[in-house]
């Protein structure tokens, strides 16, 4: 099963954020979306950096809440681990897991196409295991 099958049931809208914005306006963004990270682009979709609420945390609980009105491009991380659609689910659930993030925007001819959270793969892995045991459940019945 790939990313894409993900990406057809939840959508491929990604909230973006510009590098000038500050921490104050992404920190209101993340709470207004109820989501935990923002992928900072330039037009047309070409990906700048991420920034989720560790980050923002990370920051203030050292530097204090001044640091809110600094640009979000001056604590973004800039090394964005991107993926592909027609990457396996469990190999994007094990890159997660290893590197301890939990955010994997998915780039196609070298725009933001989609992202897919730690929280979407655990609802597609319960479904799947429903699935599972269902099927299970059948071919015993009927065994
Ligand atoms: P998260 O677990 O997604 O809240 O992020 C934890 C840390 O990893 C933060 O410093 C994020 O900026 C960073 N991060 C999140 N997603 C990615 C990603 N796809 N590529 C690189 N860094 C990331």
């Amino acid at each position: 099963m790939t990313v894409a099958r993900i990406l057809a049931d939840k959508g491929r809208n990604v909230v973006t954020t510009e590098p000038h914005r500050t921490l104050g306006e992404v920190a209101e963004l993340l709470a207004n979306r109820n989501i935990g990270a923002v992928v900072i682009t330039e037009s047309p979709g070409r990906v700048l950096g991420i920034l989720s609420e560790r980050d923002i945390v990370r920051v203030v609980g050292r530097r204090g809440a001044g640091v809110l009105s600094d640009p979000v491009a001056k604590h973004m991380t800039q090394d964005v681990v991107t993926i592909a659609e027609d990457e396996a689910v469990s190999a994007i659930m094990e890159m997660m897991t290893n590197r301890r993030f939990r955010h994997l925007p998915i780039v196609r001819d070298g725009k933001l196409s989609g992202i897919v959270s730690i929280g979407d793969l655990v609802k597609y892995r319960l479904a799947e295991m429903e699935h599972e045991h269902n099927a299970m459940r059948e071919y015993i019945a009927t065994a």
